[in-house]
């Protein structure tokens, strides 16, 4: 079955690349432009390189700007922190919410992430709800249930008029990093359709170690609108790759 709506393709940087290396990156994609049409694509980079990559980017080349995190409160006395609108102040329009790694290592709960969500729609954000289950519940066979709790909490702040603002980008942690093994498109299929059929977002994006072996079958998966990859795009040429794919 044919995917009807526009294809994503985006990275996260996490907590990787230099001003130069992120400038680089943007070269890059400017290069393979041409590419780049009829795809929907994206780049998160850290904070510190976000303003550097809206600047480099050609306002011509179609490639979507994210953040990897913010706050939900609009301003104050938060030190360390970047509110939602700072960061479309330097060139967001997307921002990633619950990462695996930020509700692990940084005490991100269903809770914050449901502020988050919130306050990434009112300051007109397109909030990248990340959502998916560890090995155990995997192992359990509980996924599906699981993720559509984790769904649901996340979107429990929003107006039921602003649900279709969201993206949602299933990652099982079994499946991201390293350390983590490639899903099978058969394991994530039931998810992808359950996100897709009940929840009715902008888009449903699969992540996990894809790469450019696994990116079509992967994109073949029923309920499948793009992809969110991490280490195998981090190489803009790799990125590209993907995106001639898509
Ligand atoms: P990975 O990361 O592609 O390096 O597994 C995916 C993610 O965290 O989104």
């Amino acid at each position: 079955m044919g995917r009807a709506r526009m294809t994503w393709i985006g990275t996260s940087w996490k907590m990787n690349k230099t001003l130069a290396e992120a400038r680089a990156f943007v070269d890059g994609l400017v290069a393979a432009r041409s590419a780049l049409d009829g795809v929907r694509a994206f780049v998160i980079p850290a904070h510190t390189a976000i303003a550097a990559v809206r600047e480099r980017l050609p306002a011509d080349v179609p490639v979507l700007i994210g953040a990897q995190n913010a706050h939900w409160e609009p301003a104050g006395a938060y030190t360390g922190e970047v509110s939602m609108g700072m960061i479309a102040d330097v060139g967001a329009t997307l921002v990633e919410i619950g990462h695996s790694e930020r509700r692990q290592h940084f005490g991100e709960t269903d809770e914050t992430v449901a502020l988050k969500v919130a306050a990434a729609v009112a300051a007109g954000l397109t909030p990248l709800l990340c959502v998916g289950e560890p090995a155990g519940v995997r192992a359990a066979g509980g996924e599906t249930d699981w993720v559509a709790g984790q769904v649901s909490r996340g979107l429990s702040r929003l107006a039921t008029p602003d649900l279709h603002k969201v993206v949602v980008a299933y990652e099982p942690v079994w499946a991201i990093g390293d350390l983590g093994r490639e899903a099978q498109p058969y394991e994530i299929a039931p998810v992808m359709e359950m996100l897709s059929a009940r929840f009715r977002p902008a888009a449903v994006l699969y992540g996990g170690s894809v790469n450019r072996r696994n990116a079509a079958a992967l994109l073949g998966v029923p309920g499948t609108d793009g992809l969110f990859v991490g280490r195998a795009a981090w190489d803009v040429a790799e990125f590209i790759e993907l995106v001639r794919i898509a």
